[in-house]
């Protein structure tokens, strides 16, 4: 491959006025030495931002020609400021990286020349440890990519990040996937293609705070799960098929017990634990199935994922 390439800097940024300046300084610096090589536009997305950040990205854009901004009409979420980022890029290769300078700069020519050398596709990034993160958040991580490697049949790397550089035949197949749910994690790695991991340790933010409650990374979690993987609605039928078996043995015995044994009725306390036992895996069993009826309940309202309120 030859000629000057052109890279886009995909960015999703909410309320991150105090990180897009120092951002685009640092991005720019990195990538200053690689300038006979390589172009590179900026793609911010304001994902319905209530602080400054709108502000700031105009004015980034009055300095440098190389800005453009996306302002989304409210805040829908990072996949979807993702998405609007990716639609919008115009580069050979694009990279995906938040504004809080947690995804290293540092890390951007080494992506770069592994996707010019020919070999990969995608140049994706992991961090090596989960240090100056709270312990429970980290058992609840590791059990979900356990559970993830487990329930479904994409590859997901432990502490994989969206930091991810990639060319226009990976960036074309992953916009090809039309669902309304993203969970880019997944979808990263579902169309394949040939992917060189990268680890860094973790970085702590460079101002403001993390978007992520508890609850809400539980949720993605569980949208995850719905996205990718059939296997709990199997594993519903199996418990209804296995909570059959058992019922039919106990009718068997009850009525053998009855009619050649003329043993009286017993068992009060067999049939309240039994009933509400199954009440609730009944309960549990139509939350399963709720949860993928409300997955295909959004999906085809086909609503869009964004929606533009000023470009730039
Ligand atoms: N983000 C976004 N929309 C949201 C939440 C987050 O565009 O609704 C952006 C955010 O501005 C940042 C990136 O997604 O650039 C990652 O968010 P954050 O740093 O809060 O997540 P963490 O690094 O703590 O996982
Ligand atoms: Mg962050």
């Amino acid at each position: 491959m030859s000629g000057k390439r052109l890279l886009s800097v995909v960015v999703p940024c909410y309320n991150e006025e105090l990180c897009v300046e120092a951002f685009h300084a640092a991005v720019s610096a990195v990538m200053a030495p690689l300038a006979e090589r390589v172009e590179v536009e900026f793609r911010f997305v304001d994902d319905g931002s209530r602080d400054g950040t709108l502000a700031k990205l105009r004015e980034l854009r009055g300095r440098d020609g190389r800005v453009h901004y996306l302002s989304l009409s409210r805040n829908f979420g990072k996949e979807a400021a993702l998405l609007a980022g990716l639609e919008s890029a115009r580069g050979d290769y694009v990279v995906v990286m938040d504004a809080d300078l947690q995804d290293p700069p540092g890390c951007l020519p080494t992506m770069f020349e592994a996707l010019e050398s020919g070999g990969y596709d995608c140049v994706a990034t992991r961090r090596s440890t989960r240090a100056g993160e709270a312990w429970l958040r980290s058992v609840f991580a590791r059990l979900f990519y356990w559970l993830m490697r487990r329930l479904t049949r994409v590859d997901l790397m432990d502490g994989a990040r969206d930091f991810r550089m990639m060319n226009r035949a990976f960036l074309r197949s992953l916009l090809s996937l039309t669902e309304v749910n993203r969970f880019s994690k997944g979808l990263f790695g579902w169309v394949g293609y040939r992917v060189k991991w990268l680890s860094f340790e973790n970085v702590e933010r460079s101002g403001g705070t993390t978007k992520w409650s508890f609850w809400g990374l539980s949720r993605y979690a569980l949208d995850g799960i719905v996205a990718f993987s059939t296997v709990p609605l199997h594993l519903s039928f199996l418990a209804g098929t296995l909570a059959c078996l058992l019922a039919a043995a106990l009718c068997v015995k009850t009525l053998i017990q009855t009619i050649f044994f003329n043993e009286p009725v017993q068992g009060y306390t067999t049939l309240l634990v039994s009933i509400t036992f199954f009440s609730g895996v009944q309960f549990l069993l139509t939350g399963v199935l709720g949860l993928y009826l409300s997955k295909i309940y959004l999906e085809v309202k086909r609503r869009p994922v964004y929606l533009v309120r000023e470009e730039a």
